[in-house]
């Protein structure tokens, strides 16, 4: 039974290592920034989990927020045109969500991995090196690729590859706002600009964590959200978020923000992603074969807040599939085997929520319009979002 190399520790990287390290299994996690390191950066993502998710941190012993972070009971739903809601609705998670700062979270996780006797290597190898490295592991895991690495992983044909970003993002994590009285995440979309989303969450150093609210700017290429410079600082970048808010949200939901600041200098974020489905098989240039996790395999856009969500469950899968067969070998073969049970039970139902939350086809504005005068539909609406595999069942919900 040899050691497993597990590159990049985030959403996928770290609960692996953690499951590994539980089962007994030697595993060294290479990743490019220490617990401190990843303390004094920005915010990298708006990580709502879902019940599913959080249940799985928490039977790894790594579910530290669950009752200290604010519970995200579901969503309200506004579609705003000229200041005005012209569709509203409130649909409930059957079990809330949460959603906790990746600087806390990684931060802890990392210290509890050393903390059980983990071995971590910070760096950021080159393919090279990772080739070298690669060759002294029985299987190398790969939850974070540049451009090089990532080549090494081919793209799924059989998934549509958008060639630009289907959004401009831009987050911020903000104290001071006022809390939705339901203790409801708000999704206001703005036809033709695209999505302002915001919800409450837990941010700060492990041991000093308090409530904010995250607020996510999803904004159409050219649209009049996408005003965000990738330079600006948090106070510029709140100046011109408070301009957006009070331009277009209902003064109702715009109120909530008349107080707010950001919540340290590294609370804000601006960025696009492309999404892309990729084979979970790649080869090094030797030929040697790794197993993408998480976004190396599965990006999407933040827009169906999946991508956390999946990279767990894709963790917990692999970690299973180790364990199962804890003397490989671990070939093209048997990774394929691997990753097939993730992707079609999650990533590939997650993949496809997104794109119809984002760009939503007919029948699916229809079941937004109903959900208005229909608690059933509007409560099934938000709980998709926690089992996106339920998407063909929405439909069958229609009063
Ligand atoms: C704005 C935004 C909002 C989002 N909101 C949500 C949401 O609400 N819900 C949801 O489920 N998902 C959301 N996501 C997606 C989610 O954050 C990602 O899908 C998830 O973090 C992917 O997990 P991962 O393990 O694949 O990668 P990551 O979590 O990004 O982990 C990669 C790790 O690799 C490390 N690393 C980086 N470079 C190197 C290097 N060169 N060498 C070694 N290590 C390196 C990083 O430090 C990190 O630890 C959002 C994403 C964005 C951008």
């Amino acid at each position: 039974m040899g050691q497993i190399l597990v590159l990049g520790a985030g959403e996928c990287g770290l609960p692996l290592a953690h499951r590994l390290l539980h089962g007994g299994r030697p595993v060294t996690l290479v990743t490019d920034r220490d617990a401190e390191a990843v303390l004094a950066g920005t915010v990298t993502s708006t990580q709502v989990k879902f019940p599913p998710t959080l249940d799985l941190e928490s039977d790894l012993g790594l579910g530290f927020w669950r009752s200290i972070a604010p519970n995200i009971e579901g969503i309200r739903f506004t579609m705003a045109v000229d200041r005005a809601a012209v569709v509203t609705w409130a649909g409930r998670l059957t079990r809330p969500a949460q959603s906790v700062d990746q600087r806390t979270v990684f931060a802890r996780w990392l210290g509890e991995y050393l903390a059980r006797g983990g071995d971590l290597r910070i760096g950021e190898p080159s393919l090279a090196e990772l080739e070298h490295s690669a060759a002294g592991y029985d299987l190398t895991v790969v939850t974070r690729a540049g451009r090089e690495l990532a080549g090494c992983f081919e793209a799924d044909p059989a998934w549509p590859a958008p060639a630009a970003p289907l959004r401009r993002l831009a987050v911020l994590y903000l104290d001071g706002v006022e809390p939705d009285p339901e203790g409801l995440g708000s999704y206001t979309t703005l036809p033709e600009h695209g999505e302002v989303i915001s919800y409450p969450g837990l941010t700060g150093r492990p041991g000093q964590e308090r409530r904010c609210e995250i607020l996510l700017f999803e904004a159409r290429p050219g649209g009049a959200l996408d005003v965000f410079d990738q330079h600006g600082t948090p106070a510029q970048r709140w100046a011109q978020a408070r301009r957006l808010l009070e331009a277009h949200l209902p003064a109702g939901l715009a109120e909530r923000y008349r107080h707010a600041e950001p919540t340290d200098a590294g609370a804000t974020l601006v960025g696009a992603v492309t999404p892309v489905m990729r084979r979970p098989v790649g080869a090094l240039p030797s030929g040697r074969p790794v197993l993408g996790g998480g976004d190396v395999v599965c990006r999407m856009d933040p827009g169906g807040a999946q991508g956390a969500n999946n990279a767990v469950h894709c963790a917990l899968r692999y970690g299973e599939a180790i364990l199962h067969d804890p003397d490989g070998p671990y070939d093209s073969q048997w990774m394929e085997w691997a990753a097939a049970p993730w992707l079609t039970a999650v990533a590939y139902p997650a993949a496809r929520w997104t794109a119809t939350v984002l760009d939503p086809p007919p029948a699916m504005q229809e079941m937004m319009l109903a959900a208005q005068h229909d608690t059933t539909l509007a409560d099934a609406f938000a709980d998709t979002f926690a089992r996106p595999a339920n998407l063909a069942r929405l439909a069958t919900t229609v009063a």
